[in-house]
């Protein structure tokens, strides 16, 4: 399951980042070698040069989405969705540009408007119109109510169909990308796509193969959150993991809803071998955790993300800010403090709606007492009830500040819903606090 993350380290974030720019650069510039006697510039060729690019990035998008360890331990698989979200427009502006530039550089717009175009082209012009789609989608697609399992699938087999059409139109259409090297070139840049996706494919977690684990038991935290506890099969071994990190998980075997979903695992990673994730009900996957029996087989992937205070051990005074069901990786490092005996102090600014809704609530009295860590636990209801003593409202820059004290030297980790999150990090960042001290995990990838 390879090795942890470590501290960011540039020289791994550098090597990742020259990998990435070597493929994505890989067609134009085999491109422009093979034809250096012929190359001028011009209109043409910076068309042409769009759409080579295009054919880099798109590929490229596999691999940002495969989940691959080496790509994500430097910089976690939050930031890699985001990139490959940002060049997803990249791409569509490329190839929104292509056929622009090719008409302003001689084709005319006969281009833009013939419809008794070839094939070659009009494949061109499918591929333009499926990226579109897909980039429109993606990013309305809760405007638009689109559940998130089908807009996946369908996302998926609309990228395979775009590579195919749009490398048919690259091979067909231009007479200079005949050359054996430039065709070499998109072989190998198809093929590094290829092999993310097949390697993607093939992960426990989104195939349903390999190492199993078992369900040990599910218990109810709240109205409408529950523990559920797994243990690793007969031969499975597991790699280690940092507290905060998350798995993506799929029950197996008949009966299952056969799809795989992140969790935070809330349970302190130096334990022994059982893994627990605490899960909120909020859509017809986790509703279906309560009813999971116990020995029902699970399928979980290797732990992702850089959402832990053990990256970056410089920091020994914490503030933890949890919304919801976000304490789950706050949850997970202090009981990884408490167990592991580290010299933190931590103040956990905990908000909820109501007192029904508190996780964890006797557990996090338990570990204030133990003194291990230092912890301060402050809980905030947005709904109180009239019997509450304690703070009411919302977690914003007056509540922050006034809790604190002093920010600066202090490390801030915060987990919530979106909005939450947004006026939160907001609020520290009006505090003066560095970013390179505010750390954060969206519960959305
Ligand atoms: C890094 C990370 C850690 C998380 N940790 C926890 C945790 O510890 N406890 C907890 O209760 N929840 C956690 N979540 C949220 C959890 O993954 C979603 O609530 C769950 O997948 C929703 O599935 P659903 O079908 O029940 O709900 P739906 O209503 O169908 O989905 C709600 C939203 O969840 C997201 N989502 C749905 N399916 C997937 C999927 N297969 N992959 C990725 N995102 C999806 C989408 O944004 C969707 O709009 C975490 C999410 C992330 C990204």
């Amino acid at each position: 399951m390879g090795t942890p993350p470590t501290p960011a380290s540039l020289g791994q974030q550098a090597t990742r980042i020259v990998a990435y720019v070597a493929v994505v650069l890989l067609p134009l510039v085999v491109s422009v070698l093979a034809r250096l006697r012929t190359f001028e510039l011009s209109l043409l060729e910076a068309g042409k040069a769009a759409a080579l690019l295009g054919l880099g990035v798109v590929t490229m998008q596999l691999v940002l989405s495969a989940r691959l360890l080496w790509a994500e331990r430097p910089f976690g698989l939050d930031r890699l969705y985001r990139f490959h979200r940002v060049m997803g427009g990249v791409a569509l502006l490329l190839f929104l540009a292509h056929p622009v530039l090719l008409a302003g550089g001689g084709y005319g717009s006969d281009l833009l408007t013939n419809l008794r175009a070839p094939w070659p082209i009009w494949a061109g012009k499918l591929a333009l119109l499926l990226l579109l789609l897909m980039v429109l989608v993606a990013t309305f697609r809760r405007q638009l109510g689109v559940e998130f399992g089908r807009w996946r699938a369908a996302h998926r087999i609309a990228a395979l169909l775009l590579l195919l059409v749009g490398t048919g139109h690259a091979l067909n259409v231009a007479d200079d990308l005949h050359s054996l090297p430039i065709r070499l070139a998109f072989v190998v840049t198809i093929a590094v796509g290829a092999v993310a996706l097949a390697a993607y494919r093939a992960s426990p977690a989104v195939s349903g193969r390999g190492p199993q684990w078992k369900v040990e038991s599910v218990r109810p935290e709240t109205h409408n959150v529950h523990t559920l506890t797994l243990r690793p099969s007969v031969g499975t071994r597991d790699g280690r993991h940092l507290p905060g990190q998350f798995r993506f998980l799929r029950p197996a075997g008949p009966g299952s809803i056969h799809e795989d979903h992140p969790f935070t695992a809330a349970s302190d990673p130096s334990a022994d071998g059982a893994l627990s994730f605490t899960i909120k009900a909020s859509g017809y996957f986790t509703r279906a955790i309560p009813s999971m029996e116990s020995e029902h087989a699970v399928c979980l992937s290797p732990p992702y993300g850089r959402f832990s205070y053990l990256l970056n051990p410089e920091e020994t005074d914490l503030v933890f800010i949890a919304g919801g069901i976000g304490i789950t990786p706050l949850m997970s490092m202090v009981r990884h403090m408490h167990s592991s005996g580290a010299d933190r102090d931590v103040l956990l600014i905990y908000g909820n709606r109501t007192e029904a809704d508190i996780v964890f609530r006797q557990e996090l009295a338990d570990l204030r007492v133990s003194g291990r860590p230092r912890l301060r636990v402050v809980h905030v209801l947005s709904r109180p009830s009239g019997s509450w003593q304690g703070e009411t409202g919302r977690i914003d820059r007056e509540r922050i500040g006034r809790l604190c004290g002093e920010v600066i030297g202090k490390g801030f980790y915060v987990c919530g819903p979106r909005a939450m999150m947004r006026d939160v990090l907001r609020a520290l960042r009006a505090l003066g606090v560095p970013r390179s001290r505010i750390h954060y995990e969206y519960f959305e990838l």
